[in-house]
């Protein structure tokens, strides 16, 4: 290189374009355009905002660059190892450098001038550290000891419902802390479960910072910014706060890492539990996944020796965890709620306990179907049904939103129409009418943000003595009184086409029946379905998470699936379904040519159409990339991206390690 060249850089722009950029150096930015640094820089006839990569020494052939125009900080905006961790994401999902970036900073950031909010000051109680038991003080030392030796190590803690796990996360943070370093803390959903936050600001106060889709944009970057300042150590947040700026990091922790909320389906595909295993990697500190029902991914990488599992066994104080009775419905008559559970109820509420009823599914009625031509109420837009809304008078559809008043009769052949499947504004209506002296609530997606709070806050006062509600309900809550959970119908997930439908299953019925007997009195769990003798259920009755493991994965070692297996699902969605088939037929001989050339020990399943196979007006169309290793998924994967470019008017996702089958 002569001196008359200029200084050349690759520049991550932020917008959605894939690969990076190059710039050349005016001698008069030279000092402050270095890696990590946000510029300014010319794109197409657009200004944009983009991060300097690196450095090169000859730009691509036939590029001619243009100049970086300005330097827009004065320090990096971002931590160092932060920024080669989102680099490093960008490639893994095959995204977008300067999408991922985007998705790491504040919108407010993002996209400047910067917003600048209030701070709002915040009352807080510090409520001291309780004493552990044993199995927790094992825990909690084991996994302090690995933040005090700062490098990289990934624990699994399996813990019962009730054991306790929060404590062991708290005491580990305080190490942390001790130490001069922070901590990020993933939660499914903090909305959905504001006594985690009160625990958490209740022992570190101020130093807490909260990041989650609630807040207002501005509240998000003030957030942000105390703890790029370092004036806030601990991020809790939802699946995005993995990107936090929490520099020097000591730990993370993912609690409820099974949860599937962790995984983001649009834009960057990326699932947060994973993230946070290869962000610890890159700050070098420990990674503490917490579960009563792990992954059974996560449980893989023990067995192979990658994490470290830590157990609790038994509940806080040895207080059992509940017996849980299936009640079989085959045969019974139409009703709702079956004599066991009718009779459970009436004693539960007859001592003045309280009861949580679950049922995996809003609205009144599943669907609105004709006795006489057999026609059902769907979407135009989606291949489904519409859902009965009796609350605000409307069907509704659970996917695009769509809203329509009830009709009276039958579109087709005008018979009267009739509900389908009860969802939970039904079970409200039913324990109302059954037992009207109880005060009864209901919490799902249906209820707002700020309803959801106020009925767990009415709940945990005993103000509210029956719950009723989806997921929702099956989250960490503690409420000492409930001796009682009741499910409605287990049934509603275990025949979707998802390999993952079983233990999905299995999960959510640990977890719910979990919220049962955690005070001083015993609790049980009622379910009612008409699978008792299915292996989710079966062993969900036990609590026997090894029982299912074990003969889960057996399943899927025979049938292929993860976690013995990669997968990358390829969806192809498009306005004609002519064209969406063509492309995905196109991209899944491009893949079978692929395999066959290079004899990758990889297969393509599918193109098929998605189990949804219309949505919001859109044809959908997938396929599935499966290798034993995510190299030989991943390079199959960067053919056919190159491929989609050009296979018709269709939009192309790579989802790398998919969670949603539908
Ligand atoms: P998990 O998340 O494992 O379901 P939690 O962390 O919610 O359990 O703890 C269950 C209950 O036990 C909570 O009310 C918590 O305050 C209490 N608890 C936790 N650790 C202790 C301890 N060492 N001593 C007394 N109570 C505890
Ligand atoms: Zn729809």
């Amino acid at each position: 290189m002569s001196t008359a060249d200029p200084e050349l850089v690759r520049v991550a722009v932020l917008a959605p374009v894939r690969g990076l950029f190059t710039y050349a150096v005016p001698a008069a930015l030279s000092s402050g355009v270095r890696p990590g640094r946000r510029v300014g820089v010319p794109f197409g006839r657009r200004r944009l905002a983009g991060f300097v990569v690196d450095r090169i020494a000859a730009a691509p052939q036939g590029v001619v660059p243009k100049d970086v125009l300005e330097v827009l900080d004065e320090a990096p905006l971002l931590p160092e190892s932060l920024f080669r961790f989102l680099l490093w994401t960008a490639d893994y999902y095959l995204h977008p450098p300067g999408e991922v970036i985007k998705a790491a900073l504040p919108a407010a950031l993002a996209n400047p001038p910067a917003l600048r909010r209030k701070v709002r000051a915040e009352a807080t109680v510090l409520e001291a550290p309780r004493p552990l038991t044993p199995e927790q003080g094992v825990a909690a030392a084991t996994v302090s000891e690995a933040v005090g030796a700062g490098c990289f190590q990934s624990f699994l803690l399996h813990g019962v419902t009730g054991s306790g796990k929060t404590e062991v996360y708290l005491h580990a943070i305080e190490r942390t802390l001790a130490l001069g370093r922070g901590a990020i803390v993933l939660v499914p959903e903090i909305g959905l479960t504001p006594q985690l936050e009160r625990r958490f600001r209740g022992r570190f106060g101020r130093e807490v910072a909260v990041l989650h889709s609630g807040t207002s944009r501005g509240e998000r970057a003030r957030e942000w910014r105390r703890l790029r300042n370092g004036e806030a150590r601990v991020a809790i947040g939802v699946r995005a706060a993995v990107f936090a700026p929490v520099e020097p990091l000591g730990l993370i922790v993912v609690d409820e890492e099974h949860d599937p909320s962790f995984k983001q389906e649009d834009r960057l595909c990326y699932h947060a539990r994973d993230m946070a295993v290869a962000r610890a990697k890159f700050a070098s500190c420990p990674v503490l996944l917490g579960s009563a029902t792990p992954s059974l991914e996560s449980l893989s990488n023990v067995e192979a020796g990658r994490y470290r599992k830590l157990e609790l066994r038994s509940r806080i104080d040895d207080r059992q965890l509940p017996p849980v009775d299936l009640i079989d419905l085959s045969g019974a008559d139409r009703a709702l709620l079956h004599e066991p559970l009718l009779r459970a109820l009436g004693e539960t509420l007859g001592r003045g306990e309280q009861a949580i009823l679950f049922l995996n599914r809003r609205g009144h009625a599943g669907s609105l179907a004709c006795r006489a031509c057999g026609h059902v109420e769907g979407c135009p837009d989606c291949s489904v049904s519409l859902t009965q809304h009796l609350a605000r008078r409307r069907l509704l559809c659970h996917y695009c939103g769509l809203s329509r008043p009830i009709p009276e009769r039958c579109p087709v052949c005008g018979a009267p129409l009739v509900p389908l499947g009860a969802g939970t504004e039904k079970v409200e209506e039913e324990v109302a009418r059954l037992f009207p002296a109880a005060r009864v609530a209901r919490l799902d997606s249906d209820v707002g943000a700020a309803a959801i709070a106020s009925t767990l806050r009415a709940f945990r006062g005993q103000e509210v003595d029956v719950l009723v509600g989806t997921q929702v309900v099956a989250k960490g809550h503690d409420f000492p009184n409930v001796t009682l959970v009741g499910v409605v119908l287990a049934d509603t997930g275990l025949a979707l086409p998802d390999f993952r439908a079983s233990e999905r299953s299995f999960q959510i019925l640990v977890q719910v029946a979990g919220r049962a007997g955690r005070g001083d009195r015993a609790g049980r769990v009622l379910v009612q379905t008409y699978h008792p003798a299915h292996p989710a259920l079966v062993h969900a009755a036990r609590h026997d998470y090894a029982a299912f493991a074990s003969e889960e994965l057996h399943r899927r070692r025979a049938l292929g699936w993860p976690p013995y297996s990669r997968l990358c699902a390829v969806r192809v969605d498009g306005k004609s379904p002519v064209s969406t088939e063509q492309a995905a037929r196109r991209l899944g001989a491009v893949a079978a040519e692929r395999i066959r050339q290079s004899r990758l020990r990889a297969a393509v399943l599918g193109p098929a159409p998605a189990p949804i196979e219309r949505l919001r007006g859109r044809s959908r169309w997938q396929l599935l990339l499966r290798a034993t290793n995510h190299a030989a998924v991943r390079s199959l994967a960067i053919e056919l991206q190159e491929a989609a470019d050009d296979v018709g008017p269709v939009r192309v996702v790579f989802d790398m390690d998919p969670v949603s089958m539908l």
